[in-house]
């Protein structure tokens, strides 16, 4: 993640006591406010002027805008994913007896940050509570959640949290969730429940989680809901699918799968897992659109473990494999065959190291002493018995990887004659990333292998079904009513028409957005959206902070990281309503001051003009009323000022900076 640096005055409120002493290369000059602390002032003059009347008027940022005068920037509701964030879900009423409703709060206009509600009668399920990390559109958000509004109203009905399997975009969240929704008991299987101990004890100061360890073959009462599982093949081991049972039939959700075939042969322990449905009527299937896109079955994960493993066996120099911390079973397989072949193993990246850890301490896989060996020892054995295994493969900017191909990693150093091996295909986004730490590892003289390079040895297979696997289980499970969730809006109505093709009926399908509150009617016999939505903007864990009404904060952080930030103290004489001296003024990332004397030449006229012009105003007002000037006055000279500078800036530069004016008065 990248680290976050705060502008040095991210408080601009100037406290004047606080101002005295305090440095500031830019302005060091605003005279009357250091010399002469609050509360200092004269006996006449504090009688006739509000007490605070010299502190600076309350911030507000002003920026110019095309359309229309540039003001007050307010908080707007932009797409649909922030228009009911602020609001509550309360009115909302509960579903009438025998009803099932169901709500995607997240997962479905996106890839991650995965949750859904079920709620019948007096009792509701959660299935999973993911995150996914903040992205350009949310500049030094640390992640995103799911949006816990609906369920924070309900708390009283909440049952379980259920979770499919161990990867972040279904249980990054949980630990604010829980916090959130009156940390209910979680369920899962033993390597999910144990990466969520792990990442629960990263937030110490929350309640501990209620977790109960559950078999694929268990059955569990969450209210009057019977609630049984079914084993599924993922990247990660203790994957599994979820059946509520209710009086029309079984909802089915299977979570992240794909299914494990050989050129379209389904194995005969896939055949065993689901086979309970054979029988079952299933009233309705929730299932993963991510790579409905995809043609054909996926690429069978053995197909990636004979591919590594004669790559391993083949290189003659060191290897190094940067994979995804996440695909557990992928790298339980590289340290058995490095085993197997002599070969020690060292891990380097944080999450590689708690996942490897983990599988150990579910027993997942045992390795004989002396296996992994510390990266600092690699340079004990000769390159041709040393594997290491990193994170990084896409380029994170503080990852393992990256680092090394940087040379700034201070516990390895890469040599001519290495191989990588980037077991992993490239997240949308990452390219650019990747592309530069590649060129940063090619000139290091290494040789580079992706799942790109051709050749009969894979190095990479994704996680998640394809259109075969997507269909196979849509037959497999025959579903009555349908909804595709996991992935973009426009891969879940691919997936609709996935389902058409295959013989559902449209009627019986419903796309849904984050938030969309969707029920089977009593009897049974149809699915409607109700036109009510539950809150869905998005939830920031910003800092220490969690909240869906931040959108105005991260437009500020957007409009910084664009055109930066203008900054203006002026110093008003109340009596004479005249500038004191020559403003302040400070900018970053706007322009250099130094190089532009002539505007900030320019600027302080306007800004003489603008203060005096609203001051003189404001004289005439106080002259017919009774005598006293209040906070109105100034904000009202603030807000000429931040209009007309901010107007002026763009007319001059085609820049739109934050533009912050600062009234002080004596
Ligand atoms: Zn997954
Ligand atoms: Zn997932």
């Amino acid at each position: 993640m990248t680290k976050k640096t705060r502008l040095p005055f991210s408080s601009i409120s100037i406290e004047p006591e606080r101002t005295n002493g305090e440095k500031n290369t830019v302005h060091t000059n605003i005279p009357t406010v250091k010399t002469e602390p609050r509360g200092s002032l004269p006996v006449s003059r504090q009688t006739h002027r509000p007490r605070d009347a010299k502190r600076s008027t309350k911030n507000s940022t002003y920026q110019y805008s095309k359309f229309g005068k540039s003001g007050n920037r307010k908080p707007k509701s932009g797409n649909s994913q922030t228009q009911n964030s602020s609001q509550g879900s309360s009115k909302i009423p509960a579903p009438e007896t025998g009803v099932v409703r169901i709500i995607p709060l997240g997962g479905v206009e996106e890839i991650g940050k995965n949750c859904t509600a079920i709620e019948i009668g007096d009792d509701i399920i959660v299935v999973d509570a993911g995150m996914y990390f903040a992205n350009e559109s949310t500049p030094g958000v640390d992640y995103i959640i799911p949006n816990t509004t609906y369920l924070e109203e309900r708390k009283d009905k909440i049952r379980a949290l259920i979770i499919t399997h161990g990867h972040l975009d279904h249980i990054g969240g949980v630990p604010v969730v829980l916090s959130r929704i009156g940390n209910p008991p979680v369920y899962s299987r033993n390597l999910s429940v144990l990466l969520m101990r792990k990442r629960q004890a990263e937030f110490s100061h929350l309640p501990p989680m209620q977790d109960n360890i559950v078999e694929k073959d268990s059955v569990i009462m969450c209210g009057k809901i019977k609630v049984r599982f079914f084993g599924v093949t993922h990247t990660i081991p203790d994957s599994m699918g979820i059946i509520i049972e209710t009086e029309h039939g079984w909802i089915v959700t299977p979570g992240d799968y794909k299914l494990d075939q050989i050129d379209g042969i389904v194995t005969k322990d896939e055949e065993k897992e689901y086979a309970i449905f054979d029988k079952a009527k299933v009233l309705l299937l929730m299932t993963d659109s991510t790579n409905i896109e995809n043609e054909g079955f996926s690429l069978p994960e053995i197909k990636v473990h004979q591919g590594l493993e004669n790559l391993i066996k083949k290189i003659n120099g060191r290897i190094i494999i940067a994979a995804f911390a996440s695909h557990i079973t992928r790298l339980a397989h590289v340290v058995k065959v490095a085993e197997m072949l002599g070969k020690k193993i060292a891990l380097d990246g944080r999450s590689m190291k708690i996942n490897i850890d983990v599988a150990i301490e579910a027993n997942y896989f045992t390795p004989k002493k002396g296996t992994i060996i510390p990266i600092e020892e690699i340079n004990d054995y000769p390159p041709n018995k040393v594997v290491i295994l990193v994170t990084g493969a896409q380029g994170e900017e503080f990852a393992s990887l990256n680092r090394a191909a940087n040379k700034t990693h201070t516990k390895f150093a890469l040599n001519k004659g290495d191989t990588i091996i980037l077991s992993a295909s490239i997240v949308p986004g990452n390219e650019l990333q990747v592309q530069k730490m590649k060129d940063n590892l090619t000139r290091q003289g290494v040789r580079i292998i992706t799942y790109r390079t051709g050749g009969e040895d894979f190095v990479h297979a994704t996680g998640h079904g394809n259109q075969e696997d997507i269909k196979w289980l849509h037959r497999k499970t025959h579903p009555k009513f349908f909804i595709p969730i996991h992935g973009w809006h426009s891969m879940l109505v691919r997936h609709k028409e996935l389902a058409m093709e295959i013989g559902m009926s449209e009627e019986n399908i419903i796309v849904p957005d984050n938030g969309s509150i969707i029920e089977i009617s009593a009897d049974g016999e149809k699915i409607i959206m109700r036109k009510e939505k539950a809150p869905s903007g998005v939830m920031m864990v910003d800092g220490t902070s969690v909240s869906d009404t931040q959108g105005v904060v991260i437009r500020d952080r957007v409009m910084l990281a664009q055109d930066g930030m203008f900054v203006i103290i002026a110093l008003i004489d109340q009596k004479t309503g005249k500038l004191k001296k020559s403003p302040d003024l400070i900018s970053r990332g706007f322009v250099y001051l130094k190089e532009n004397q002539e505007l900030l030449h320019q600027v302080r006229i306007i800004i003489k003009k603008s203060v005096e012009d609203s001051a003189a105003q404001t004289q005439k007002t106080f002259e017919r009323s009774n005598g006293s000037t209040g906070q109105n006055d100034f904000d009202n000279i603030k807000a000429n000022l931040g209009e007309n500078i901010s107007k002026f800036l763009y007319q001059k530069t085609a820049k739109r900076p934050l533009v912050i004016p600062v009234i002080l008065s004596v």
